[in-house]
This record gives C-alpha cells, sequence and structure tokens, in this order.
C-alpha cells in the first residue's frame, strides 16, 4: 500500500471490506483523515486496574479475569429473537458475570481458562449486578498496546477492536496535515500543533498529552465556530452604507421620565446599549432578561436616545395584546415628549393610511405593532433603532425585514439601524453565544426591588381537589387563575396521550365547579381574533380563570394573576414551566405556581425539584440544557453551522469565552483573512461554513 495520507480512502486500509466501508460511511468516515476527526467518545485507562471485588456499581473500571464458565440460555424476555452469552469471569478477590446479546459467536472467544483485561461498569439488570456488554481484549495483547485505549462510537457490525486498529493505522497520515492555525493563537493559547493532537487525541501516551490535545481540538473546533459567525456578521455590515449616528446620551436622561429608577442591572445594559449605539458599527444587541426583570425600561431608554437623535424607532412585538400593552405603556410614559403610533393587522384601511403617512413623514417618532410593521408599505423617514420583543417568537425573515427598513427605506446605500433584540426566554451563556454568535449580549439579572417570589410547589393528582378549592379561595380573594393543560382535547386513541388532561375537559370541569364566575378556554385552534378576545378579556379582569394550552402570551402582563396551576407537569420542558410561571408573580400580591404530576421518572422529578428550588431562569436554562442537550433546544445544526466534535458548550464554557475574544482580535486585524499567517485558517473557516448562509440574527 502506499503511503498513507488524509485523503486516502478507507478501504485501502487493510480489514476494511466494501461492507466495512459502507458502516464506516454511514458513521460520515470515508478516508484516512476523517478517521483521524472521528475522535474517541472516551477511554479506557489501563493502568488503574482494578479488581473484581472492588468494582463499584455504575463506576467504568477495567480489571483482568479469567473466564470460569460460559453459558447461554434464550432471554424469555426477547422472545426467542436474543441469546444472550452469560460470561462467569473471576479473579482472586471474586467473581462476576457479563452478559453479551445477541451475540453468540463470541463462545469461540469466551473459552475457560482465559483471561482478559474486562472495562465496563457494573449494572443492576433485573435484581442483579452484572457487566453489560464490557469492552474486553486479550490480556496478553494489551500490555503490548496503549496505557490509554481509545473507545469510538460505533455502529451496530462494527467492532470497538476493529476500529482502533483502523485508527491506529490511519495515524501516520496526521503528519501529512499542515498547521492552519494562526501563529498568533498558537503562541497565544500554546497551542500543540495539529499533528501531534490527531496522534494523541487516538493513543496518548500518558494524560498529560490527552489533555493538551483535546484542549488544542476544542479551542480550535470554537475558534473556527467563532470566526466563522462573525464573518457573518462583519459580511452583512459592510452590506450596507453607513450607519445612524446617535448622540451621546446618558441613560440618566431617560430614567427622570420613569417612575422608579433603574435596577443596577438595568442601568448598567442600558450603558452597554448606549456605548453600541454611539459606537462607529450598527447595534447587533440581545438582552435577555427573566419575565419581570424591566426589559421594556431598558428598551424605552434606547428608543428615547435615538428620537432624540433625529431618527424613529420601532419596536415589533408577537402578538396584538402584547404590541397594545406595550403601547398603552410607553405612550403614557413618553406623553407629550415624543409621538407614539401603533400598528396592528386589525387596523381600518384609513386609519392605517394615515398612520403610515405620518411615519413616512416623519411626524411619528416611534412606531409599535405585530409583524403588520414589517408589511411593504411601511416606510419610515429615518429609521435608527429596531427592536424585537420576544425574538423567538418571530422567524427569521421577519426580524431581517423589519431591520431592512433602515433610514432611506431600505434602498441599496440606506444605512443599517441598530438592532435591539429582547428576550426573556433564557439561553444559558454557553449556548447563547452559538445561537446568536453574532450578536452581543447583555443580561439583565436582577429583578426590580419588592418583587415577592413566586411559591412553587408540586402535588400528585390525588391532591388536586385541593388544588382547585385554592385556586377558589384565591378567586374569592380577588385573584384570577391560569390553569393549563397539555392538550386541547382528550385523546384516549393515542398511547402518548392516553390519560393526558385536555384545555377542554378542564374547562368544562371548572366551570361546573365555579358557578358563579367567569371561566374561559384559549387554544392555539382558534382564531387569532378570537384568542386576542379571551385573552384580552382577562388581562381586563373579565375572567377568573383562563384554561389554556401553552399558547398564552408570553409577555403578556395581568398583575392581577396569583394562581398557575400546570396539569400533567411532566410534559413540560424545564424551560416552558419557568416561562409559564413568569405569567404569575407581577403584581403586588403573593402569587403561587402549583405542579400536578403523577409521573414519578428521574426526569420528571428533578424538573420538579428544580422548579420548586429555584426561580432563577438562567440556573433553570442551564439546568435545562444539561438534561436535554444542545442540539434539541435549539436546534443550531439546522443553520448549516459546523458540527461540534469535541468541544461540548455546556461544559467549555471558559474556552468559548477565550475563543470568542481571539476571534474577534484576529478579524480585527485581519477581517477578510488574508495575511499569509491567517490565510490557512481563513481557507479552513470558509471550508467548513461553506453551507451556512445566514444564521438569521
Ligand atoms: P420584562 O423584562 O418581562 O419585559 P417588564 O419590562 O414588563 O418586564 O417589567 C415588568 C414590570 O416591572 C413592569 O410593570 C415594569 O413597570 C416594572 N419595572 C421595570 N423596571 C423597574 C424598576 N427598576 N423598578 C420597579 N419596577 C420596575
Ligand atoms: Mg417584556
Amino acid at each position: 500500500m502506499p503511503e498513507i495520507s488524509p485523503e486516502t480512502d478507507v478501504r485501502f486500509i487493510s480489514g476494511v471490506g466494501p461492507k466495512k466501508a459502507a458502516l464506516l460511511g454511514a458513521l460520515g468516515i470515508a478516508t484516512a483523515g476523517d478517521l483521524l476527526r472521528a475522535y474517541p467518545r472516551t477511554y479506557e485507562d489501563r493502568r488503574n486496574r482494578t479488581t473484581i471485588g472492588a468494582l463499584k456499581e455504575n463506576e467504568p473500571a477495567a480489571f483482568v479475569g479469567k473466564v470460569l464458565s460460559v453459558s447461554s440460555k434464550p432471554a424469555y424476555y426477547a422472545k426467542g429473537k436474543m441469546t444472550p452469552l452469560h460470561v462467569l469471569v473471576g479473579d482472586d478477590t471474586g467473581a462476576v458475570e457479563a452478559v453479551f446479546f445477541n451475540a453468540k459467536y463470541m463462545h469461540r472467544i469466551f473459552t475457560a481458562g482465559r483471561s482478559f483485561v474486562f472495562f465496563g461498569a457494573l449494572q443492576r439488570n433485573r435484581g442483579q449486578l452484572q457487566l453489560v456488554h464490557p469492552d474486553f481484549e486479550a490480556a496478553d495483547a494489551v500490555d503490548a498496546g496503549h496505557p490509554i485505549v481509545p473507545v469510538y462510537a460505533l455502529k451496530s457490525g462494527l467492532a470497538q477492536k476493529d476500529m482502533r486498529r483502523w485508527h491506529e493505522v490511519a495515524l501516520p497520515a496526521a503528519d501529512q496535515i499542515e498547521e492552519y492555525l494562526p501563529p498568533r493563537v498558537m503562541d497565544g493559547e500554546k497551542l500543540c500543533g495539529v499533528s501531534e493532537a490527531l496522534v494523541n487525541i487516538h493513543f496518548p501516551e500518558d494524560k498529560n498529552a490527552l489533555s493538551q490535545a483535546k484542549y488544542r481540538l476544542v479551542f480550535e473546533e470554537l475558534l473556527i465556530l467563532q470566526t466563522g459567525l462573525l464573518r457573518l456578521r462583519i459580511g452583512r455590515e459592510s452590506e450596507h452604507g453607513g450607519r445612524a449616528k446617535m448622540a451621546e446620551t446618558t441613560a440618566s436622561d431617560f430614567e427622570s421620565l420613569l417612575p422608579f429608577p433603574f435596577t443596577g442591572a438595568q442601568k448598567r445594559v442600558c450603558g452597554e446599549v448606549f456605548a453600541d449605539m454611539a459606537s462607529g458599527s450598527p447595534m447587533n444587541r440581545l438582552v435577555q432578561g427573566d419575565v419581570g426583570s424591566g426589559k421594556t425600561a431598558v428598551a424605552a431608554a434606547a428608543v428615547y436616545k435615538a428620537v432624540k437623535s433625529g431618527y424613529q424607532a420601532v419596536l415589533m412585538a408577537p402578538t396584538e395584546i402584547l404590541a397594545g400593552q406595550h403601547f398603552g405603556d410607553l405612550s403614557a410614559l413618553f406623553d407629550g415628549k415624543l409621538s407614539v403610533s401603533l400598528f396592528t393587522s386589525g387596523m381600518a384601511a384609513a386609519e392605517r393610511r394615515e398612520a403610515l403617512a405620518r411615519l413616512s413623514s416623519g411626524e411619528t417618532d416611534f412606531a409599535i405593532g405585530t409583524h403588520a410593521l414589517i408589511q411593504p408599505d411601511v416606510k419610515f423617514r429615518d429609521l435608527g433603532l429596531v427592536i424585537t420583543d420576544e425574538q423567538h417568537r418571530f422567524g427569521v425573515n421577519q426580524r431581517i425585514a423589519l431591520a431592512r427598513k433602515g433610514a432611506g427605506g431600505g434602498g441599496a446605500g440606506a444605512s443599517s439601524p441598530d438592532v435591539l433584540v429582547m428576550t426573556a426566554t433564557p439561553i444559558p451563556r454557553s449556548l447563547s453565544f452559538v445561537v446568536y454568535g453574532d450578536l452581543d449580549i447583555s443580561v439583565i439579572d436582577e429583578m426590580p426591588p419588592g418583587r415577592r417570589k413566586v411559591v412553587t410547589k408540586a402535588v400528585g393528582a390525588a391532591k388536586r381537589d385541593d388544588v382547585y378549592g385554592f385556586v377558589g379561595r384565591e378567586i374569592e380573594k380577588g385573584g384570577q387563575a391560569y390553569v393549563v393543560a397539555p392538550l386541547i382535547e382528550d385523546n384516549e386513541d393515542s398511547e402518548v396521550t392516553a390519560g393526558l388532561r385536555s384545555a377542554e375537559s378542564l374547562y368544562d370541569e371548572l366551570t361546573a365547579r365555579f358557578p358563579g364566575r367567569r371561566v374561559a378556554l384559549l387554544h392555539g385552534r382558534m382564531k387569532q381574533a378570537e384568542k386576542d378576545a379571551v385573552m384580552a378579556s382577562f388581562a381586563d379582569g373579565g375572567t377568573d380563570v383562563l384554561v389554556s394550552t401553552v399558547v398564552i402570551e408570553v409577555g403578556v402582563n395581568v398583575p392581577n394573576a396569583t394562581v398557575m396551576v400546570i396539569e400533567n407537569a411532566e410534559r413540560f420542558g424545564l424551560a416552558q414551566l419557568h416561562q409559564l410561571r413568569g405569567r404569575v408573580g407581577r403584581g403586588g400580591a403573593q402569587s403561587y405556581c402549583v405542579l400536578v404530576t403523577d409521573s414519578d421518572s428521574e426526569d420528571a422529578r428533578a424538573r420538579a425539584k428544580t422548579m420548586t428550588e429555584t426561580d432563577d431562569g438562567f440556573a433553570i436554562a442551564e439546568m435545562d440544557l444539561a438534561m436535554r442537550g444542545p442540539g434539541e433546544l435549539f436546534g443550531v445544526r439546522q443553520h448549516g453551522v459546523p458540527a461540534l466534535r469535541i468541544a461540548d458548550l455546556a461544559r467549555h464554557i471558559r474556552i468559548a469565552e477565550k475563543a470568542k475574544a481571539a476571534a474577534k482580535e484576529l478579524l480585527a486585524d485581519d477581517p477578510m483573512l488574508v495575511k499569509p499567517a491567517n490565510r490557512a485558517f481563513g481557507d479552513h473557516v470558509d471550508s467548513l461554513f461553506r453551507d451556512v448562509t445566514d444564521i438569521g440574527l
């Protein structure tokens, strides 16, 4: 075989036939280079062997054991399909059973009297502690091998041992890969070279070599990600001509309009927003703040600054009712200072025509509305600031369409307005930089004073009667209640939904239970106008109990609502539960959130515990991330952003921050990455970001 190179097809590696090549292909491995980049899932440290007597449940360990006996009996639970092989293994300290399912051929390997190194964790299986499918290797072979052995992600049909051998064969290809990270990054972070890293990530001599290799590869991945994301942003900025220039004002110029002083966090975030607005390039900032943290006041400060600098501002909210609420609050705040108008889809034609005329003439300083604002006939005279509230509710294109209405009407040469997006969906810091990689982020991490914590309780369905008794007493006291169910209507036919509460059945139940009271129903199958009417009636206090699916509006303020009951709470994710809880506790009265669930799954219990113990949205988001994993949370992959193979955003937050700083520095010095020292890196980033057009932010 000729010398192996990164381009060598895996079929040229001995032992890889067409069948195995197809299996490798399914893992995304077609070449020796791909093998190098298929990093181990974990490692076995064979230097630290233990004994059978010292094995602990659920703790992976390696030990040498001799096969005492082998038996196979058809498993009654597998309907004759599988015949598990039971291998009794012993050493001086005891014996343990290893089980291999559906692996009859292993008879030939495990003959009584042979010794193997086993690696695995004891698991309780039908009451008995066993090693289920432990990794193993003949004891004599191991000592000639490596001290730290890689464990790869496999597909059925591939064996760990074969994978290891193929990786070993591919290793020399690593020497042919030229370093592509810029020298200033290599030096700054004291990174080991790419060839060395690719060898040591698979077969390290010791722990130190492994951790250096890991650091280099994690850093590289995050640096590439950050650089790619930042370049998307630079690309967008240069699409436009100049930018809106804002006057130098401070938060206190505006603060005097407010009926309350800013919290420390609001003041800090205002400072960050104002600095962006006065800087040379357009603001692209995300303000994250838990529900009730006071994001609107910060947005209002930015509006004030933009208008005082001679520009118009626009605020887009996801629903009519939220837009209406913002209009009510902000037109009162700015009364006599600036002219505010509301745009909704329900406006009469003549009214809309007039409002549009005032907007394009510049008579209106500040427009508030729903996506009705992105209609092509909505034109500004000089739009300098675009704010989206609850941005996660908008599609990518809606936000871009609004931002394109920059000064000059959005034509060529128009200047880019400052963009501020607000969200109450707390996104863990570790992830926000991927989801919003090209946005700067501010966090309002402090609540206005005097806010009472929402008392949260988790109860079993047997307590439902008490729960609604409590709801009744809260209503008697003049409060209002939300009741949320996972389904719209009962559906016993489906296995997935059998036994779950539905909004319709709860509505019937509560209407009967509270005869003199006004109970209303809200769900996603209702027409928008109907939903708006129901929500408006609840907001005005015209409804006592609102039974709904999760459609209840984010961001809507009903200070008089004091109870949130969530039925089948196990069906909702942590972040969702926290959002729902945020609907109450917005007034002065003590508020309550009751999670009704009979589930005793570990997951459901962990969520209930988290909810009752913490009200910190960011802590909850981190927990959600840890429980569900990042991919599921945000569908980052949908955007074509390269997958992370080794970096873990939940764990490598600090490295991620360093990588972001390094990427910024690199691009500040060489925006197109064309300097000789950076060119290889630039090409590398380009090749990985080939498929990414715009992640939409
Ligand atoms: P959110 O961040 O969820 O959008 P809002 O902006 O709606 O929160 O604010 C929630 C409530 O807190 C509003 O009634 C608002 O007037 C009030 N608020 C905001 N900032 C302060 C403050 N610094 N002191 C007192 N109350 C405040
Ligand atoms: Mg809000």
